[in-house]
């Protein structure tokens, strides 16, 4: 008799510490440092990574040297790296550099948008239509962001109607994935549940995937990541140490932290394929690296049961 066993339960996590935690961190990270906690996110098995930034150095000085980062860092077949743009200039400065999937953001509260962007929601989503014509016809994977889906730092509610219309604008050009972003880490489970339902139903049967990006600011990051994953979400961001946050939202910090994300995952029955002894020894990297602590927890605690890590 065969033995037949159920397909593993996967979640896929895409790693943000190299651009979205090193953003905001106060050490400005030089191009070595990125490459190498690149080269340790890769020998923990992470595949798919958000690496650099093609926004202008102007405003973001710590991502300004994108072009030597992705020169500096092997290429394995089976990694991706993100690019994050947010207009045709840098798209093209992301098509040079030989990404392999680029992201950008459409924020769906209106005055963040306009703060965050200086543009209107429906201005970004225009733009982000206008470069899906060119990945496309430049075969590069595609990914948007919906910044603010769970709350707004300047308007409090992101009304659900009001998502699901974003989300409907930016899938006139179907991206081949969707992510929607708490970006001030206000959500709590029960959000969870009832966004990602009406927004899954918006995607059904258009081949766009559904990725969540979670941050830790009032300590519900990882009850949301839970909440996510039991909600049929199989695309999870995570930052190395948990370090990071948007830099542009008032005091929204606190990444969620791969280390802690793997081992719930893990305990929950979820297979990564991260070594979490791997990350853990990471983090403290990290801190020797950066020159100050980081905020996950298993870094502190270590892995259990002991074997694991
Ligand atoms: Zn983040």
């Amino acid at each position: 008799m065969l033995a037949s066993t159920p397909p593993a339960k996967s979640v896929e996590i895409v790693e943000v510490s190299v651009r979205d935690g090193l953003q905001s961190d106060p050490a400005m990270a030089s191009t070595a440092t990125k490459v190498e906690l690149i080269e340790r996110l890769l020998a923990a098995g992470i595949k798919r990574l958000e690496a650099v930034s093609y926004v202008n150095p102007k405003r973001v000085p710590q991502m300004a040297d994108a072009e030597a980062v992705m020169a500096g860092v092997p290429r394995p077949e089976d990694v991706t790296y993100i690019g994050l743009v947010l207009n045709r200039r840098g798209f093209d400065r992301a098509l040079a550099t030989g990404v392999d999937e680029i992201n950008t953001v459409v924020v769906a509260s209106e005055t963040f948008s306009q703060r965050n962007q200086a543009m209107s929601t429906a201005d970004a989503a225009g733009v982000w239509h206008d470069i899906a014509g060119h990945a496309a016809g430049a075969g590069i994977g595609t990914s948007v962001t919906v910044s603010a889906a769970f709350g707004c730092p300047f308007e409090a509610a992101l009304p659900l109607e009001r998502l699901v219309e974003v989300v409907d604008m930016v899938m006139a050009s179907p991206p081949d994935e969707l992510a929607l972003a708490d970006t001030i880490g206000v959500a709590v489970p029960t959000d969870v549940y009832e966004r990602v339902a009406a927004v899954a139903q918006r995607l059904e049967g258009t081949g766009t995937t559904l990725r969540c990006h979670f941050h830790n600011t009032r300590n519900t990051g990882i009850a949301n990541v839970a909440a996510a994953v039991e909600a049929g979400v199989r695309v999870i961001d995570a930052s190395a140490g948990g370090i990071g946050g948007c830099p542009f939202a008032p005091a929204a910090t606190g990444n969620i932290a791969t280390e802690d994300v793997v081992y719930l995952l893990e305990r929950m029955g979820y297979s990564t394929g991260i070594d979490l002894g791997a990350l853990i020894e990471t983090a403290s990297w990290m801190e020797a690296a950066l020159g100050h602590g980081v905020p996950s927890m298993l870094s502190k605690a270590g892995a259990w049961p002991p074997a694991a890590g």
